[in-house]
Order: structure tokens, then sequence, then C-alpha cells
């Protein structure tokens, strides 16, 4: 029973996901692939490690032309990288990711699956890799993950053999894959999972590779390909009007928030598998060699396909209800087997395809977007027939309502049914919100404490409605979650998914206050209702030795949906300190400490999300010395603002605004990240910038990719850039130069100026610089040479040139007052002569 329950989630999520913005309905052409798909029993699990490491082309190719069951089993949601699309980052980040691949997978589908393991970021080694990620614990995902979904081939994007070469995730996604192919079927080794599945052991393990792979196409030539097979997957689908590349271009083109949007692409074009384990292939070109793919593998399968293949090799595209009859027998004929995973997969397949013949149009939509566990809701159902088979309505059940709401009705063709329910939302059910996210995990893995989650990609629905009816004197019932449809008068219909949100949730906009000295800062607090008549108090938790007034304010709002907004009064300490305040909003029923975050994106459906209300308050030992920056913006940071936050005045600078003349109002220039990758115009710009140091100007500039500059006069001196980084963001720094005025003036620089740093130290330092330099600092990642190019200045004329690769920009959204400090440093340099001393601390 629970091997179903299990099976019987993972499919809720294809079907929901395809639900979230609109209830697919099939064609003629759909359902004949649906019905080509219902005869093969065959699967695929491609293995990699992030949202986007998947080449679409191949899953499209097993999906569409094998018709197999394929699944993408990323082992992170690639919440380590970066946004070209909005403000979201991190988890959040990995939200989106995650549903962009669910948004892949409705045009090439295939199926998604995940692993615990959080994309942490950069990673050099797949030891350092498997250590965060506490291997044992993936390991067991991947094992999880080939048990619940028991694919014939597992193919895996990365080469095992690379460790060190690549990104540290790629290569332990393959290696994990490696090992997992035999531990799936040793009964001794996770044997907790057993109590939800069996054991499985896959037949076949290849590695996807390519060109690329072999440096170019003209050593790939040259490879021994004795252990290869290549096949075309550029086909074209009469049935789609697209060609298979084309169905995976549309794909990949999903992954925007990383900016895969691209043209796409047509024509034969091959692929190579390397067999790397299980059952040989003599001289076979099909992965699938000597499986049995067909109905035949299962007991019982063989009287099914005497059914269902006739209805394929016969289809009739004009009236697809005519093949109901058989297919309710093969329905029926299929609750018998005993193979309970194909039964569970079939069974699903199949019921969606006698809806799409009949033309059946049921829904459960709810009178609003969501409600609060214990509140009622209007419910209107919908349930119609668009076939002239005979099919009676025989009752409804709602989540949450004991008895079936009998009706016993004729579905007349074309006769449209609408009831009306008011439900009472169970008082036990849990908040719409990332399973993933419910519990704080650690740097490597999400806690997910109930095994039969782990793995899916999303939270399953909480509401349905279930409608049983008997076709030809079959009974059949059908699931469907509840659903928000409602239209805009500029957009049409739209749907979003119904949400069970807490009954009020508060937050604070900003998630870091920096305090460069002991004045106090008002904070605005929002507080939204999740339902009708909220009032209760609302007070802040913080630190000791901060203090927050008022100690408590009334809240009342009136309306689901409307928000109040209060301001606290924040006083920091007089000495360097940190911490969180969080808004506590207390009602009759309880306290209410969460935020509600809402991602809306026109490419995926609309999501919402939980986490603890809070943000991070630091009270800086800060000095400065000058006060006007004008900043030239590169791939996008929030470093401005956070230099605003600790009191200097920053100015954008666009391109045609970097002139000598208007140079002269400021004190230093800093270059956002990737400046000089992005910004054309620098190329003509530098002169001025280089102008504006001789005169006794500080120039800043943040770190660049070696690869792509738009300039190689991006400094007045040699200084070669490189890829040395620095991952590790506990990594020991070595001060070089202790005395140096960049390392003490106005901020004495110490080791505790380098705690709390988050993600990595930085990157893409130099590693080669003339005499003028002086390197200031020197760091290394576990196991490699020391690297000194993450901050170098040189004296150029009166000024100072000043070249970093240190991750400023992810230190300062996170509050780290030692990152703030050496910055400071960094813009005040050579100003000790300014006479308004501008230190600020006692
Ligand atoms: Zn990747």
């Amino acid at each position: 029973m629970q091997q179903i329950r299990s099976c019987f989630l993972l499919i809720l999520f294809a079907l929901f996901t395809a639900q979230a913005q609109q209830p697919k309905k099939l064609n003629s052409s759909e359902i004949y692939e649906a019905i080509q798909k219902l005869n093969v029993l065959g699967s695929v699990l491609y293995v990699a490690a992030h949202p986007d490491d998947e080449n679409t082309r191949l899953i499209s190719y097993m999906a569409n032309e094998k018709k197999a069951r394929t699944a993408y089993l990323s082992l992170t949601r690639g919440d380590g990288g970066q946004n070209l699309i909005g403000p979201e980052i991190r988890e959040l980040l990995g939200i989106i990711r995650t549903q962009e691949l669910l948004a892949a997978r409705r045009i090439d589908g295939g199926e998604q699956r995940f692993t615990r393991a959080n994309d942490f970021g950069y990673s050099k080694h797949p030891d350092e890799t498997l250590e965060i990620w506490n291997k044992d614990k993936v390991l067991a995902d991947v094992v999880w993950a080939i048990r619940t979904f028991k694919p014939d081939v597992i193919i895996n994007r990365f080469d095992h053999r690379t460790s060190g070469r690549t990104h540290g995730h790629h290569t332990s996604s393959a290696m994990l894959s490696m090992e997992a192919f035999e531990l799936a079927n040793d009964a001794s080794k996770y044997n907790e999972q057993l109590n939800y599945t069996s054991t499985w052991q896959p037949k076949r393990l290849f590695f996807n590779t390519s060109w690329w792979f072999y440096g170019s196409q003209e050593n790939f030539e040259k490879a021994d390909k004795s252990n290869m097979i290549n096949f075309d997957v550029g086909v074209y689908y009469p049935m789609k009007g697209l060609s298979n590349n084309e169905v995976a271009s549309l794909a990949s083109s999903q992954h925007l928030c990383q900016g895969f949007g691209r043209l796409s692409q047509r024509g034969s074009q091959d692929e190579y598998v390397e067999f790397l384990k299980g059952d040989p292939l003599d001289g076979n070109n099909d992965i699938f060699a000597g499986i049995d793919t067909s109905w035949n593998r299962v007991e019982g399968g063989k009287a099914i396909s005497d059914i269902l293949l006739p209805i394929e090799q016969n289809f009739d595209f004009k009236d697809p209800s005519s093949h109901l009859p058989q297919l309710l027998r093969a329905y029926k004929m299929l609750q018998n087997i005993k193979n309970e995973h194909w039964k569970t997969i079939k069974s699903q397949e199949i019921k969606d395809i006698i809806q799409a013949c009949a033309g059946l149009y049921l829904e459960a939509s709810a009178n609003s977007s969501s409600a609060t566990p214990g509140s009622e809701i209007d419910l209107r159902l919908e349930v119609l027939n668009r076939s002239s088979a005979t099919i009676l309505l025989d009752a409804y059940t709602l989540t949450g309502l004991n008895n079936p709401v009998s009706k016993n009705i004729s579905l007349e063709s074309n006769t449209r049914f609408n009831f009306e329910e008011a439900l009472t939302i169970p008082e036990d059910t849990e908040y719409t919100s990332p399973y993933w996210l419910k519990e704080k995990g650690t740097l490597g893995t999400y806690k997910v404490p109930d095994q039969e989650l782990i793995g899916l990609p999303e939270t399953p629905r909480a509401l349905f409605a279930e409608f049983n009816l008997t076709i030809n004197n079959i009974p059949i019932a059908f699931k469907k979650p509840i659903v928000y449809r409602y239209s805009e008068p500029d957009k049409g219909e739209l749907y979003r998914p119904f949400e069970i949100v807490p009954p009020v949730t508060s937050s604070i906009k900003d998630k870091v206050f920096i305090f460069e000295n002991d004045q106090q800062k008002d904070i605005e607090v929002t507080v939204r209702a999740g339902k009708d008549n909220v009032d209760g108090y609302v007070q802040m938790a913080y630190p000791d030795n901060w203090s927050v007034y008022p100690k408590q304010q009334k809240v009342s709002i009136a309306n689901k949906g409307d928000i109040q907004t209060l301001v606290f009064t924040v006083i920091p300490p007089k000495n360097q300190s940190e911490g969180y305040i969080s808004p506590m909003v207390v009602l009759d029923d309880g306290i209410y400490t969460d935020e509600l975050i809402e991602i809306d994106y026109n490419h995926i459906p609309f999501q919402t999300v939980l986490l603890p209300s809070e943000s991070k308050v630091v009270r800086l030992n800060i000095s400065k010395r000058g006060n006007n920056i004008g900043y030239i913006e590169g791939a996008g940071d929030v470093v401005p603002e956070s230099l605003r936050q600790i009191g200097y005045n920053v100015t954008m600078l666009q391109p045609e605004q970097i002139t000598p003349e208007n140079l002269k109002q400021f004190d230093a220039i800093v270059t956002g990240i990737r400046a000089y990758n992005v910004v054309d115009e620098l190329k003509f710009k530098q002169k001025y910038l280089l102008g504006f140091v001789e005169q006794g100007g500080n120039l800043i500039v943040q770190y660049n990719t070696s690869r792509g500059l738009v300039t190689d006069d991006y400094a007045p001196y040699t200084l070669k850039l490189s890829r040395d980084r620095v991952t590790d963001e506990t990594a020991e720094i070595t001060i070089l130069e202790p005395e140096h005025p960049l390392l003490n003036f106005p901020n004495t620089i110490t080791q505790s100026d380098f705690k709390g740093w988050v993600q990595e130290r930085g990157l893409y330092f130099p590693d080669e610089w003339s005499e003028e330099y002086t390197p200031l600092l020197s760091s290394n990642d576990k196991g490699e040479s020391s690297k000194k190019g993450s901050l170098v200045v040189a004296k150029y004329g009166k000024g100072n040139y000043i070249y970093t690769g240190l991750s400023f920009f992810r230190e300062f959204p996170a509050g780290v007052s030692g990152a703030y400090r050496l910055f400071t440093n960094l813009l005040s340099a050579g100003k000790e002569n300014i006479n308004t001393d501008q230190k600020i601390t006692d």
C-alpha cells in the first residue's frame, strides 16, 4: 500500500504542474501520441547536477521518438546561480529554477526529480562537493530516485572520470550515479527506503558524451568510438509540426533566469552515448537493445496490449471517443495486474486518455486564490461529457468532507452540470510552501523528514475534488486539485494554484540594515491578512543590547488580502554588533512569524513561499573619508545601495557621463561587477578614468572575467586576470602587508573582518602583475597554492588604482561587517589629509 501511495504522489505531480496555469486539453494528435506512449513500458533516467545542465535534445528524443518514460534527475535546484530576470537569489531562485525545469518538461515530455542536495555555489573538486553535500545523504537520494522511478537505462550528462577538471557538482552527479547503479538493487543498503518502494536494477548506464568533452570537433572525430552508439536526434514529428531539436530548444529556453532564451534549431544532428556498464550492447545501436519495453514485460500485459495496439493502429482522429469501450476494457484489466509500479503509471495514463477521448471537463474552482485552515470557501464544480458515451456521475468527494456527495446523474452529451459547495478547509491542512524549505537545512542539504517527499519537484497539493463516474458500466474516478480560475479584462482566462495561507503574515522590505553610527532608524513592518477581521498586535524580537520601540502596536485589518504598515524605531548599541530583528504578530489563536513571498513570472506558475520574517541588523564600527562616489554599473549588483546604507552619496554614472569634467566631483569611482565585460564604451572611457586617478582620485575595479574583456587596457600597468578563485568562504586569509595604509586607514583591518563571509572569498583574481602593484592579501582553497591577487593596489599619479576580486557584491547584501570596513578603506585611500574627520564611532 505504501508503495502505491508513493507512486501516486509522483504521478500527481505530473498532473498538477500541467494544471497550474491551465489544465491541458488534448487534441486528437496529442491523444494519439499518448496512446503510442501508453504502449511503451521502457524508461530512461537522465542525471546531472543543476537546472539547465540537461540535454533537452536527448530527453525530448527519448520521450517523443522512443516514447519512453523519461525523467531528468537534477541533484540540485540551482540556488547558487544568478538571476537575470528578477531580485530572487538563493532558495527563492531555487524555486524559480525548479519551476523552469517543470516548464521545460511540459514541453519536452519528460518528468522531473531532485535530491536534497543544495547548490551551494561553485566547487572545484568532487571531494569538496561530496563533503559539503554529505555524500551518504545524496547517494541515498539517487538510490531512492532509481528505486522509485525504476529506469531501464540511466544516462549521465557528465563524465565521472574528470575530478578536478570541471565543476565539482557535475563530476559528483556522474560519480553518484555510477555508485547508485548497483546499490539500488542491494536490499541491505538504505533499507529504510524499502518500507516505501522496492529494489531495482537498471540494465545499462551511459555517459552522454560529445565533442565538447574532447576539447574540439577534431579530437572527437579521432576518438575511439567502439564503446559509443549514436543516433540522429534531429527527427521531424509531423504530429507536432516540429522537429525534435526544435522541441528541445523550446524546452531549454524556459531557463530564462539563466539567460537561456535562444533560437530554435532544425535538421539532422548526431547524439553520442558512451556505454559505461550493465548488459553489453553486442553491436546493437539501441540503448534499449534486449530490453522488453512492451506490455509483455508485465504479467497479464499481453491481453491488455491485444486491446491497446489495435487502437494505435486504427486510431480514429475524427472521433477518438469511438475507442472508449476498448480503452475502458483495458483500464479494467489493468486494475487486476500484480505489478503495482506499472499499474499506477499506466492507470493514470489511460485515465487521462479516456478523459480526453470523452471530452470530459472536470473542474473544481474556488472563489478565491487562497484560504486559511478552518475557513470556509465557496467551490464551483463543473462536469461535462462531450461524447456520445453513456456516462454517469455517481458522486463527488471533496477533501475534508467525510462522505461523498451522491448525485446519480446521467451526463447527457454536451449538457453542462454545475454544482456549488461550501467547503470548510480542515484545521490540520498544512500551509502551501515548498516542502524542502520548511525546516532549516545545512549548507549542503535540505532537511526533509518525510521520505516520500524526497525528490518530488513540488509539495503535493492539499485539496482535491474526486469525481466518481461510471463509463460503460465501469466505475472510474478522476481526482483533480482545487484551482482558482478567474479572468482579467486585459489577459483573458487565468488559472492559479489554490493555496493555504496563515491568517496573518508580516514582512520587512529590506533584509539588511546597516547602522554606520548610533543613530536610530525607522523601519516599516507590513502586516498582511490571510483572512477577514484580523485583530491583534505586533511586537518585535531583537538582539540583546539593541532596542526597539514601541514595544507593541495594535493591528486591525478588516479584509483578507489587505495590508497595514507599522513603523518601529530601532536603536543600535554603541559598539559593533549584529543580529536579527523579526516581527511577531500575536492573534487570539497564536503567534505568527512568517513572511509570505510571492513569485510571479509569465513562464512559470504563480508561487507562494513562507519563510521566517526577519532582517539582519548590523552596527558597524566604521570610519570613512570622502563622500561622493561615482558608480559604473556592470552586470548588476547591489553595491551602490549598500554604500548608501553606510552614508555615502552614490551617483550612478552612464558611460556618456564619464567625462574629465564630470569625474572631478567624485572622491572615488567604483566599477560594478564585470563592467569591463559588458560595458562596451569603457574601451573609450578608460583614459578619462585613469586621468581621474592621476589627479588624485581612487578607482576601484571589482571582478571581471578573464575572457571577453572589452579592452585590454583596464589597468594603468600590466595586470593579467586569471581564473584563480577561492570558493571556500571560510578559507584563511593571510595579511601580506599589515602596515599598508589600505589595511589601516581609517579602519584597522584584522582577521575578525574576514569572519562570517558568505558563498566564496572571491573570483577571477589577477595572477600576474608588474612591480607597481602591491598585493595585500593571500588565500587559497584546500590543497591549492596560495593566491595573492584578491586585492592589489598601485599608485598612479596622485591617486590609487585598486583591483579586487573579493566578492564584496555577495558580502554586502549579507550584511558582513568586515567587508564594509575593508571597502570603506579602499574608498578612503590617500585621503588622510582630509580635515573633516568623519569618524563617527565612539
Ligand atoms: Zn551545471
